[in-house]
Parts: C-alpha cells; sequence; structure tokens
C-alpha cells in the first residue's frame, strides 16, 4: 500500500481522486468505483502497488498493436480493478474482482526492479500494462515505465482512455504507444454497457496523439449494440479526421461473456462490413480481430495493395516492410520500428 499520485484533499476527511475522469470523491474509509483506492483518514492509498494479478510474455501483436516492433515480445503485467463496468468484460475475473467479490484485492507483490530485470531477461522490448485497466494500477505503471523507459525498453498501455488529461501528461515522458478502446461511438452505450461516458475517451485519444503517443484503436463490435452503419461512419470519420488516417483501427468479434450472454458472437460479414466503411472513410490500416485466416489480420500497403505484413492469429509469417516503406512502390508504412 502507499499514498496514491494525483488527488485532492477536500473539507471533512474526503478526497477526490484525480487519475480518471470518474473523479470520485470519496469519503473517509471508503474507496472509490475502481475498488482499488481508499481514502484513510483523509489520505487516498492505492492498494494494488505492485500486487500483481497477471505477468505473461506476449507477442505484441496480442496487444492488438500490429504497427510498433512488430514481432516482438512484450512483457505484460496487470493487478487486479476497473474503472469501467463493462457487461461484456473479457478479463472480469481480474479487473471486476474487487466489485464482484466484496472487494477482494489479491495478487503476488513485486518491485518495478524486478518485473524491468525480468522483461530485460526475456528479450521483451516493450512492457504493456493491460489485461486490466492499467489507470488503476497508475502508481505501478509510472514507477515501473520510468525504470524501463531507463533501460531502453519502451512502454505500451492497452487501456479505456479514461485517465485524466492530467495523468496521461505525468507519465507521457515514458509512455511511447497505446492501444485504446473506443468502444462505442454514442454515449449510451458508453453509460448502459460500460457505466461511463464517450467524450472523455475522445479527448483522451486526441490529447494522445498530440502529446505525440503512439495509438492504435480497437473496437469489439457487439450485435445490436454499436454496429449501427451510421454509428461506424461517424466513428471511422473521427478516427481519420480527429486522429489522423494513418491511425490503425482494430475491429474485433464479440463472444458472449460475463453479463452479456443474450446475443450472437457477431458475424464475420459484419466485420467485414465495418472494415470496409474504415478503408472508405481515408483509413490506411483497419484490422479484423478475433478471425484468424482473414484477409484483416494483414497489413496491405494503402497505395500499391500489396500485402506487406502476413500475420496469421498473433504471428508474423512475412514482414515485407522495409525501414518503414513498401517495398514494393516505397510508399511510408506508419508505426514504430517497421
Ligand atoms: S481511478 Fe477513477 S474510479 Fe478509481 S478512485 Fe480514481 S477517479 Fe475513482
Amino acid at each position: 500500500m502507499m499514498e496514491a499520485y494525483l488527488y485532492d484533499a477536500l473539507d471533512d476527511q474526503k478526497v477526490m481522486c484525480n487519475l480518471c475522469n470518474h473523479r470520485c470523491i470519496i469519503k473517509d474509509g471508503r474507496r472509490g468505483i475502481c475498488g482499488v483506492r481508499e481514502n484513510r483518514r483523509g489520505t487516498l492509498e492505492t492498494l494494488v502497488y505492485g500486487k500483481l494479478i497477471a505477468r505473461n510474455i506476449d507477442p505484441i501483436e496480442k496487444k492488438p498493436l500490429y504497427h510498433l516492433l512488430p514481432s516482438s515480445l512484450s512483457y505484460s503485467i496487470a493487478t487486479v480493478g476497473c474503472n469501467f463496468r463493462c457487461l461484456f468484460c473479457q478479463n472480469a475475473d481480474i479487473a471486476q474482482m474487487p466489485s464482484d467479490r466484496n472487494g477482494m484485492i489479491t495478487g503476488n507483490d513485486y518491485t518495478p526492479e524486478e518485473i524491468v530485470t525480468d522483461a530485460v531477461k526475456g528479450g521483451c522490448k516493450t512492457i504493456s500494462y493491460t489485461y486490466t485497466e492499467p489507470t488503476v494500477f497508475f502508481e505501478f505503471a509510472y514507477d515501473t515505465a520510468k525504470l524501463a523507459g531507463a533501460k531502453g525498453i519502451q512502454n505500451i498501455f492497452v487501456t479505456n482512455g479514461y485517465m485524466t488529461a492530467e495523468a496521461l501528461k505525468m507519465i507521457n515522458p515514458y509512455l511511447d504507444a497505446a492501444n485504446v478502446d473506443l468502444k462505442a461511438f454514442n454515449e449510451d452505450f458508453y453509460k448502459t454497457y460500460c457505466g461511463a461516458k464517450l467524450e472523455p475517451v475522445k479527448e483522451t485519444l486526441k490529447l494522445m496523439k498530440s502529446l505525440g503517443i503512439f495509438v492504435e484503436v480497437t473496437t469489439l463490435l457487439i450485435p445490436g449494440l454499436n454496429d449501427d452503419k451510421k454509428e461506424l461512419e461517424s466513428l471511422a470519420a473521427f478516427l481519420a479526421d480527429d486522429l489522423g488516417s494513418e491511425t490503425p483501427w482494430h475491429i474485433s468479434r464479440f463472444h458472449p461473456t460475463y453479463k452479456l450472454t443474450d446475443r450472437p458472437s457477431t458475424p464475420v460479414a459484419t466485420l467485414l462490413a465495418a472494415r470496409e466503411i474504415g478503408i472508405r472513410a481515408g483509413l490506411k490500416y483497419v484490422y479484423t480481430g478475433n478471425v484468424p485466416g482473414e484477409n484483416g489480420e494483414k497489413t496491405f500497403c494503402y497505395k500499391c495493395g500489396k500485402i506487406l505484413i502476413d500475420r496469421w492469429g498473433f504471428y508474423v509469417r512475412e514482414n515485407l516492410v522495409k525501414d518503414n516503406r513498401c517495398s514494393y512502390c516505397g510508399a511510408q508504412i506508419h508505426g514504430v520500428g517497421l
């Protein structure tokens, strides 16, 4: 346990947490929405510093990041807790543990030094703060990222994008890349199915781009909830116009899970139609996820149309990008270390 970063002391021993856009006002003895930050007599404490529930070495393609150091390994860590309540959460057993299991917090203790040493030993070029929401274990992510950066390891947030501008600006010197979930493009969806708001996520995405953080975006398409053609057209236009046409967009397949079991898996045809919408909006790199073997997991040159990075699931079979250029026509292929 340690004192949290980014909070204000208020009257009557209350505090306001400024880490994410919920900006919870927390009374003495209570926790914020994420269930991992607690007010103890007017001091906000993080309950998950170094308490890791998951620690794996993954291919970077699994994050998913397709345009950052392809076929490299990413040391991936998480604590329990999340500031969203997505009914379709794919990692609910760890992300929603505090809220679903009476405040339960568990994990094994590590220091930032141990994580960075292990990442170096494992041949990882990056550390990913992932599986649950890294914003809620910000203090440990920040300390680890700072140390990792000094060792030449890049840092990645796989995030719902709900952190405040203050939090993002604080970690910005050490945060190289992010995959941000843009879960839908309507406020009702965010409110009803995630317990959050859309607008702050859009602001985070724009701020990340302006700070020079490399960004890829993921949208999980859920039949009947966020797959409306017009909504997807608006979402794709936002990505192309506000973030830039070079922003990779991953459209991912839903399978019934957690509290959302009343609808089928996303039809492959819906994913392919969404991919076409992205391409028509001007996006250069649009992918379909959770559908191994589809063309939508390959990188095509947006100029000459040739296949440049051939993937199967998370694995790269062939990479014909040379120094960020198409090896056929010389077009610039956007990303880091391609
Ligand atoms: S991180 Fe977000 S959800 Fe958690 S206490 Fe702070 S403001 Fe509330």
